[in-house]
């Protein structure tokens, strides 16, 4: 049985696949919070270059990947197809699982499949530095390579806890030529307000996006860049679940269920979207997010439009959240720890085109371990929700000889210390934060 299906250079994804106007009852408009309109294109023209405003409205079903692209694509796309052969047999079940490998990529996550477009767009309006946040330090790994692939300086708001904690993601960064501050920080009105109030603030996703956004506005020829929630980013990723098609289709397979773990929620789009088509045409296909039990947006959060960030400096989405202000416990999933989902996400769950699961940080660090003994891949924390899932799925009925496919969004090797925590027995699960999120969605903006 062939072990990897590799897509030949020949056969790659030249163009991604916008799924805007493929939603039944379509997108809600982002809104200016300024007048609770929808937003004026020039406002947003002030962060984003045009080519990733025209994708973020687009309603071409397909977006052609730009040469310069998918030249630097070509240093590990495409992304190889792995039967998890291993992982079945110490499962004992009769299921096929395959995994999409996105941990081969320059960062070693999905991230720098939107990074290097963002790059290239920015580029092409002639901006010159770009500021993002980072959470878990991925995103930041991925738009430090791919800034300056396109000779364009990066600033990353680093969250203070994963900065702290992480200090080979900031390594990485520096390596890629990257600037690299603990979030909050002295530089933005959001950063000096919050270390005035507490100076060992840990910090969050959402304050680093506010210092982010600050950042690129007071800054000439700089603009912003997001690593998940955009549905520019969602059109991005979808080269994933595109060439996982075509090695599904060379495997002689068709998967029952798709799965991705979902933070911002543009992983998961990236394997799962491409297959959309196919469930609207009445194919049987089920497209399965994984969730934190701890950050549960879409399995505990309220459908509304709410803020990307703390400070409110985002235009409001409509998505399943937990409200802009909740802070989520510190599992180690960082890249997991946002408090919105997808508009695009969201609204594929609201027509119940897709499925939610939410899971405990100890079930997925053991499915982690079995993951790393069998296949010899040690997962990022992130992707062993997405294991988990996949070892539920193959083990509810051994016998039943079902095609699982799940995205491997990234590799581990970086996070080993939250693996020793975890065999050291110093982890917990967190319970659903019940009285936080209620306290938080108290606060959503009334539109
Ligand atoms: C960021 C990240 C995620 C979450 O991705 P979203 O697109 O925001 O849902 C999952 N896995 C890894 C390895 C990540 O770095």
């Amino acid at each position: 049985m062939r072990k990897q299906i590799i897509l030949p250079y020949e056969d790659r994804v030249t163009q991604w696949y916008n799924v805007l106007p493929d939603i039944p009852n379509g997108l809600l408009p982002p809104l200016d919070p300024e007048n609770n309109q929808p937003i004026a294109p020039e406002k947003l023209g002030a962060i984003f270059p045009p080519g990733l405003l025209e994708q973020e409205m687009s309603p071409e079903r397909w977006i052609d990947i730009p040469e310069e692209v998918q030249e630097i694509f070509a240093i590990w796309r495409p992304s190889p197809l792995v039967r998890a052969t291993f992982l079945e047999k110490a499962l004992g079940t009769k299921a096929k699982i395959y995994f999409k490998h996105e941990g081969v990529s320059p960062s070693g996550s999905h991230k720098t499949n939107s990074s290097v477009p963002q790059a290239y767009y920015n580029k092409q309006a002639g901006i010159k530095n770009l500021a993002t946040e980072t959470g878990a330090g991925q995103w930041g790994s991925a738009l430090s390579f791919a800034t300056q692939k396109f000779g364009l300086s990066c600033m990353v708001y680093m969250v203070k806890v994963s900065f702290d904690q992480k200090p080979y993601r900031k390594a990485m960064m520096h390596a890629f030529g990257a600037e690299v501050v603990a979030s909050p920080s002295n530089l933005t009105p959001t950063g000096q307000a919050i270390l005035a109030k507490d100076p060992e603030s840990p910090g969050s996703l959402g304050i680093a996006i506010s210092e982010a956004l600050e950042h690129a506005v007071s800054h000439d020829s700089t603009n912003y860049a997001l690593g998940s929630v955009l549905n520019h980013v969602c059109l991005h990723q979808t080269i994933i679940g595109l060439e996982a098609k075509k090695q599904m289709a060379m495997a002689g397979d068709y998967p029952d269920v798709v799965i991705g773990c979902c933070g911002g929620g543009s992983n998961f789009a990236g394997i799962a979207n491409p297959w959309l088509p196919d469930k609207l045409e009445g194919r049987n296909i089920r497209l399965l997010g994984v969730e934190p039990a701890s950050c549960p947006s879409m399995s505990k959060g309220v459908l509304a439009y709410d803020f990307g960030d703390l400070s409110k400096r985002t235009p409001m989405m409509q998505m399943y959240t937990l409200g802009h202000d909740f802070i989520p416990p510190g599992i180690h999933a960082g890249g997991l720890r946002y408090h919105g989902m997808s508009p695009i996400v969201s609204a594929l769950y609201r027509e119940k085109l897709i499925e939610v699961q939410a899971l405990h940080q100890l079930e997925c660090f053991e499915a982690g371990i079995l993951f790393a003994k069998t296949e010899g891949i040690i997962p990022a924390p992130e992707t062993c929700h997405a294991i988990r899932a996949a070892i539920i799925e193959a083990t509810r009925d051994l016998n039943d000889p079902k095609t699982i496919l799940f995205n491997l969004s990234g590799h581990g090797l970086l996070d080993l210390a939250s693996y020793e925590q975890y065999h050291a027995g110093e982890l917990s699960n967190y319970e659903y934060p019940a009285e936080a999120i209620a306290e938080a969605t108290r606060h959503l903006p009334k539109v």
